[in-house]
């Protein structure tokens, strides 16, 4: 039935408060494979994700594969497999989605994190502040713009598995961004010097055969010029 609001002088949007043993920011694959496993031994879990779906890097909305073992770069270990939970989203995703479509890889992730008890799933919401007790994180805040809620999470314990460091930067902590030099611990591919290096831009793009010829019109901002794009960017090949 139709619902009728008096006027007021002004309104907020309402405020959930959620209690659980861990919180986990971030559902890219680190943070799903996180939260199903400690979900599995039996914590109360509550996994937020900023975007739509799960699966950050890897969801459809980027496209980059969860294939590091397989074929890093120029590396071809074909018979390399990820193990444990990344195994069975894997496994799961062969058996259901042969053909590769993103948007199934999605639904396989919503569909793992959504059947586990214990386990519950905040979508399109942003965490953006939180609280401590000394130098503990307590609780964070967040908001979903979808349904205009604000949530108030307290949790025992917090995985930042964000991609961006959310909970290390708004607790304050120490950090760092950039590539550090070979010296420091000795890994191969590391640049000679500490250098400013970030991950680069990923274009991943699918071609499918037509009968006709098909018209492009570029948007306003594509580089008329590719050796615009920083050389570093250019050089990965995934
Ligand atoms: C250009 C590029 C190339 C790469 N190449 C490789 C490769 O060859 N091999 C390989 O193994 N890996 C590669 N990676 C890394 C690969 O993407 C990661 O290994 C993996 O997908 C990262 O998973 P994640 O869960 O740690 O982070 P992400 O996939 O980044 O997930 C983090 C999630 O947290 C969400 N989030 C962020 N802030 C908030 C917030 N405030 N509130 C709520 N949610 C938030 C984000 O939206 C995101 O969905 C590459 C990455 C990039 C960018």
């Amino acid at each position: 039935m139709m619902q009728t609001f008096q006027a007021e002088p002004a309104r907020s949007f309402p405020v959930h408060a959620l209690k659980a043993d861990l919180l986990v920011a971030g559902g890219g694959l680190a943070g799903v494979c996180a939260a199903l496993a400690a979900a599995r031994d039996g914590l109360q879990v509550i996994l937020i994700q900023d975007r739509p779906v799960l699966g950050g890097s890897a969801s459809s909305e980027v496209r980059l594969w969860a294939n590091g073992a397989t074929s890093h770069q120029a590396n071809n270990n074909r018979w390399a497999r990820e193990g444990g939970i990344m195994g069975e989203i894997m496994e799961e995703n062969l058996y259901r989605n042969k053909e590769g479509n993103p948007v199934l890889f999605d639904v396989v992730l919503l569909d793992m994190v959504q059947a586990q008890p214990g386990l519950t799933l905040l979508l399109n919401t942003a965490i953006f502040e939180l609280e401590k007790a000394g130098k503990d994180i307590r609780a964070v805040s967040a908001f979903n713009a979808n349904n205009q809620s604000w949530y108030y999470v307290s949790a025992a314990q917090f995985i930042d598995a964000s991609g961006d460091g959310v909970l290390g930067y708004l607790a304050g902590a120490a950090h760092r961004s950039g590539a550090e030099g070979i010296e420091e611990f000795g890994e191969k591919m590391t640049p000679a010097e500490n250098a400013d290096h970030k991950p680069c831009h990923s274009i991943y793009f699918y071609t499918r055969r037509t009968a006709n010829p098909v018209r492009f019109t570029p948007p306003g901002f594509a580089l008329k010029d590719i050796r615009e794009i920083p050389a570093s960017a250019a050089s990965l090949l995934i």
